[in-house]
């Protein structure tokens, strides 16, 4: 049995205190607990947080066209490629697309990096944002003036049938690449300077030739958009 004094006597101060001591230890125990599992109910919320972001940025991917235009080709499909081996994966890409494309039967306005360097900076202005993070791959594709991707998305849009709806209107009965003037390549060697880039001037000797690209080549007049 407790002698008298543990169970009667000062009751109050000592519930108090033992109360107090108890509440204390508790807030203690809390501030204990509370430290580790502070960062530890923080980390899922991250997570969920990041989850939720990337499930936005997916349904506006899905939901919504990109909005990159190429103004002047609303009637066209335009694939920026190279005819370049230099990256391997990059030609392998371009060449699956293009005959991608060339399976529907459309005639396609292709602009060969390789072929003018102003192809280049013309890509490089209409994707800016996009070719600073992941460089200027290629191919990249317009259809009807709107920007619609590189290799993987053509390929995605192709196997899940959507490719075709959107090449529809632009199926030509003459899709010849054979030009006469060119034989498809879409260039020829420039008059002015036979390809050499440069021109006699009388008074100045040779001068860079104003006509031509850095290849000595000129688009064809023939079949080029
Ligand atoms: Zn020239
Ligand atoms: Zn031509």
């Amino acid at each position: 049995m407790w002698p008298p004094w543990a169970t009667n006597s000062p009751s109050r101060p000592h519930t108090k205190s033992s109360n107090f001591t108890f509440t204390t230890f508790k807030d203690i125990q809390s501030l204990i607990e509370e430290e580790p599992t502070k960062p530890h109910l923080k980390k899922p919320s991250n997570i969920f947080h990041r989850v939720r972001i990337a499930n936005s940025i997916l349904r506006s991917w899905s939901t919504r066209p990109p909005q990159i235009t190429l103004p002047g080709t609303e009637s066209r499909i335009v694939i920026y490629s190279t005819s370049l081996r230099v990256v391997r994966k990059t030609f392998e890409d371009c060449r699956t697309v293009q005959s991608i494309f060339r399976a529907f039967r459309v005639s396609i306005d292709e602009r060969d990096l390789s072929m003018d360097s102003s192809f280049q900076l013309e890509l490089q202005r209409i994707l800016g944002f996009q070719t600073k993070k992941r460089g200027l791959g290629l191919p990249r594709v317009f259809i009807g003036g709107r920007y619609i991707g590189g290799a993987d998305e053509i390929r995605q849009l192709h196997e899940t049938g959507e490719l075709k709806n959107l090449v529809q209107g632009f199926v030509s009965a003459d899709i010849s690449g054979g030009c006469d003037e060119c034989g498809g390549y879409r260039f020829v060697l420039c008059e002015e300077c036979n390809g050499s880039r440069k021109c006699y001037v009388e008074k100045g000797g040779f001068r860079t030739c104003l006509v031509c690209n850095e290849n000595g080549l000129i688009r064809c007049s023939t079949c080029s958009f």
